[in-house]
């Protein structure tokens, strides 16, 4: 079962009710929308349709709004132009540039850049170099040629742009958001703590309450990592600007080290960009590319992205199809997978922990979790269980915020009222879901009272069933599973196979099939009865007042009985 959840970008290449479908069916989680490209309405558009295509395939996907954040860009280039090294260019805040001129989306470029700064454009696959600065122009050489194209991100490794966090558009694009209720918004380029501070005031005065992923792509960024992640929901590894703002050698160790960060904090780590680049044109992707994904896993990405790949590729659903797989078979050996929940004295830690080793100890067929605000499942997750953590909320926008989270398959349910309300709901939700079946040891853990994040502190373990039938143990001797026998067997020595004799009452004539059963379950009740004696006497488990079992049980049935409790269920249950 894949565990790694899949983050994809939404773009021309699906704006197709069908696309979305087999997206949503191939294993897409979340769907990112980015805002450096399209307009307002195109992207409200593309959420209607998304959420639409999701109900009614009946896959619950997150929808992650991804800013523009403080960039700069080219603007008004009528055709794509090839230069070539000691070319030269303007670059000017004229908005109609003439053969030579290129018109820059932010003005302030001309106060920062002075001669002997390097621009690099379009991710640095061009390389300029300014040499001189007026107040309204900038006199570039080419230094690495290529083709230039209209809209291209501008950077320096001589400066960063003081912009706001937002941008008038990105403002108004995640207005558009808050009434079509988006679930993450991913923040470009945070430099600071104060960076999300600042998109947080926006969607507070907004009244609304986005999970906030900031992306690390530049020097401060990473620079001032720790205090980003104590402020952020979530994080990612933009490593296609990272690689640019910084020399790419270092990208896999930032990798490496933000991931780290993010799952001891049990906050959601995006890795993105070029993860299957070729499959853009290519229908298979390059095995650099399948082994960069797997590593990603191993790194501890509770999420792998795509980007132009299902943007604007020609293979959109066959690219989440192939992360679908990478992710399940990486997720599969379990040897690389690395727990990071660490042991601390907080009970939340101590008990997500415990979690995850009650569950391996047991053999448990999954972690259920009841959780209010998907603290408790997040929590979970960082040990990495080898079961899945199927997450019951009461919540929807819970469960498709955590769709971003590895190894939480989330789940709605209604509200609770007490402890054994929830153990029961959360059962039942995640057997209605195929998860769990009869007979499943599942571990369950909640903070009590619910909705009060970081009071993950209630661990219980359970049976999953459907107990057919009650009565009155006798309490002693072990749960017994065997067949259901109503009178002895004519054709075969009683002993041979092991059986539950079920009966009115005791028969003296038939003595000897109850001596030879494993365990004994009668209508007639009272623990004075003549077949409670009996059993009691022959040292047999026993349980009896079940009312109607010769009815509703059958001969050949395979039960499992709880003597102490006085429990019958169906099939194999472990208790
Ligand atoms: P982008 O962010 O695709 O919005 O540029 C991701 C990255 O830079 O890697
Ligand atoms: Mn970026």
């Amino acid at each position: 079962m894949r565990r790694t959840k899949i983050t994809a970008t939404i773009g021309p290449s699906c704006d197709d009710p069908i696309i979305m479908a087999k997206m949503m069916c191939a294993g897409m989680d979340v769907a990112r929308l980015n805002l450096s490209h399209g307009d307002r309405e195109t992207h409200r558009q593309r959420i209607r349709l998304l959420r639409k295509t999701s109900q009614e395939v009946g896959i619950e996907i997150g929808i992650m709004l991804d800013t523009c954040g403080p960039e700069v860009r080219l603007t008004q280039l009528d055709q794509p132009r090839e230069l070539k090294p000691g070319d030269y260019l303007v670059l000017t805040r004229d908005d109609v540039p003439g053969p030579d001129r290129v018109g820059v989306s932010w003005d302030g470029i001309f106060s920062m850049i002075a001669p002997g700064h390097q621009l690099w454009v379009d991710d640095g696959n061009l390389v300029m170099r300014c040499i001189e600065q007026r107040s309204n122009a900038l006199k570039l050489e080419v230094v690495v040629g290529g083709i230039l194209k209209n809209r291209k991100k501008i950077s320096s490794p001589d400066s960063t742009w003081p912009l706001d966090i937002l941008t008038d558009r990105d403002r108004d694009i995640l207005l558009m958001g808050i009434e079509e209720e988006m679930d993450f918004v991913a923040a470009s380029f945070v430099r600071s703590a104060e960076d999300v501070v600042a998109i947080r005031k926006f969607f507070e005065v907004n009244r609304f309450d986005p999970l906030i992923i900031s992306k690390i792509e530049n020097r401060a960024g990473v620079e001032n990592l720790a205090e980003i992640l104590a402020v952020s929901n979530g994080v990612m590894v933009a490593r296609g600007d990272l690689g640019v703002e910084l020399p790419p050698e270092q990208v896999p160790w930032l990798q490496k080290d933000i991931i780290l960060q993010a799952n001891e904090l049990g906050i959601p780590v995006v890795t993105a960009t070029q993860m299957l680049e070729s499959m853009t044109h290519n229908p298979r992707p390059t095995r650099a590319e399948v082994s960069d994904v797997a590593h990603a896993i191993w790194d501890g990405s509770d999420s792998v992205m795509l980007s132009a790949e299902t943007a604007s590729g020609q293979y959109p659903v066959e690219a989440v199809q192939m992360m679908a797989k990478i992710a399940g078979d990486a997720d599969a050996r379990r040897e690389y997978v690395i727990p990071r929940a660490r042991a601390t004295s907080r009970v939340a830690d101590a008990v997500s922990r415990a979690a995850a080793e009650v569950a391996d100890s047991l053999d448990a067929r999954a972690i259920l979790t009841s959780t209010a605000t998907g603290y408790t499942a997040r929590m979970v997750s960082r040990s990495r269980p080898s079961v899945p953590i199927v997450a019951i909320s009461p919540s929807q926008t819970v469960v498709r915020r955590l769709k971003l989270t590895w190894g939480v398959f989330p789940l709605s349910s209604d509200d609770a009222e007490h402890s054994d309300d929830m153990v029961a709901k959360a059962i039942e939700a995640a057997a209605d879901c195929g998860y769990v079946s009869d007979g499943d040891l599942v571990v369950l853990i909640a903070g009590v009272p619910s909705g009060i994040p970081g009071t993950t502190n209630f661990l219980r373990v359970e049976t999953v069933s459907n107990p057919v039938l009650v009565g009155t143990g006798l309490g002693y001797g072990e749960p017994v599973t065997a067949v259901v026998r109503f009178q002895p067997s004519r054709y075969e020595p009683l002993q041979e196979e092991p059986y539950i004799a079920v009966a009115i009452d005791f028969d003296s004539e038939t003595a000897d099939f109850f001596r030879h059963a494993k365990a004994v379950v009668a209508e007639r009740s009272g623990r004075t009865s003549d077949i409670a004696v009996a059993a009691i006497t022959m040292g047999i488990p026993a349980i009896v007042g079940v009312e109607g079992a010769r009815t509703r049980l059958h001969n050949g049935q395979i039960v499992t009985i709880d003597p102490i409790r006085g429990v019958i269920y169906k099939g194999r249950a472990k208790i």
